[in-house]
């Protein structure tokens, strides 16, 4: 049986606001995955602030949950076999200049403007997935998900 994992993405503002930089991505996001959720929201600042609570402290912090905030954002659940690792390296590395002498054909470093505007989220781990997931989609059930991952992919 395959056991197909889940990962939060959040494509980031300015990449909601690029049409090109978003079709090249849900193009991305459709060929690699399973679309399990999706939603497109706009965060106010708490909601963004909590999220990324673990880099509280950091200098990019307030420059960080002020961007996440400047415009909406699209937030998938997205399934596949090793998901957390295939969306994170889709992505590539957090810098966007790094990332285009190290990956270039990667997310970031074809639409990354700045360590910040990074294009989007990717959780780091399965727990984190976990938690993200549950952070923007309390009704979520991992139970279903599971049943029907079982079924599917017997
Ligand atoms: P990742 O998104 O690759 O998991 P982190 O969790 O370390 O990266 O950081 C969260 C987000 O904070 C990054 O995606 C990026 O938007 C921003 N960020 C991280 N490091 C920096 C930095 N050195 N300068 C500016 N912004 C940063
Ligand atoms: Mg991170």
């Amino acid at each position: 049986m395959v056991r197909l994992e889940l990962t939060l993405a959040i494509i980031k503002p300015h990449a909601v606001k690029n049409p090109v930089a978003l079709s090249y991505i849900r193009n991305e996001i459709k060929n690699k995955f399973i679309v399990v959720k999706t939603k497109r929201v706009s965060l106010d600042k708490e909601t963004a602030s909590n999220f990324y609570k673990e880099h509280v402290g950091k200098f990019f912090y307030n420059r960080l949950v002020t961007f996440m905030c400047s415009g909406s954002v699209d937030v998938h659940v997205l399934g596949g076999g090793g998901a957390v690792a295939g969306w994170r390296r889709a992505l590539g590395p957090t810098a966007a200049l790094r990332a285009q002498f190290l990956q270039p054909a990667c997310l970031r470093a074809l639409f990354g403007i700045s360590d910040t505007r990074n294009v989007a989220h990717g959780s780091d781990s399965p727990a984190s997935a976990e938690r993200e997931i549950k952070f923007f989609f309390p009704e979520f059930s991992f139970y279903d998900w599971h049943h029907t991952d079982e079924v599917m992919f017997r």
